[in-house]
């Protein structure tokens, strides 16, 4: 199947990256204590495990821009069937540092998709202002 992409090899294309962290709350059986009391003894938190903490997923604290382009080393066409049967097909480009030898190169590519790419600084830029305008709006709802 022919496939145009949006990029090709050698292209200077601007990244922009999420910032994520992991997503915790106290736990609700022991307020974050780690321990239960029953009569005069102190059991370990069953719902939490002792930690006092219930892990609720990793979430994007904000995205970043690189302000130098970096050339397209690699592009990779991947197809997902999804659950209605339909296709979906991401375009994701490899990137590695040409300081890296010929045999340590392969181990440090690293892969972002198209949809994270962008052909000029100021599209990058403006992108990373949306993104993060949508999740202080999502931030400000769930209390993060
Ligand atoms: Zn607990």
């Amino acid at each position: 199947m022919e496939f145009k992409t949006k990029y090709s090899l050698g292209d200077l294309v601007y990244m922009i990256v999420p910032i994520s962290n992991h997503k915790s709350v106290f736990c609700s059986s022991c307020n974050g204590d780690k321990y239960l009391q029953l009569e005069k003894n102190f059991y370990k938190c069953p719902r939490c495990e002792g930690t006092g903490k219930i892990f609720q997923g990793e979430y994007i604290i904000k995205w970043e821009f690189f302000e130098k382009p970096r050339k397209i080393d690699r592009i990779r066409i991947t197809e997902t069937i999804k659950k209605d049967k339909s296709k979906k097909i991401e375009e994701i480009y490899g990137f590695v540092s040409s300081s890296y030898s010929e045999s340590e190169r392969e181990k440090n590519f690293w892969y972002i998709p198209a949809t994270n790419l962008f052909s000029s600084l100021k599209e990058a830029k403006l992108e990373v202002k949306k993104r993060n305008a949508n999740l202080d709006r999502r931030n400000k709802r769930t209390n993060i």
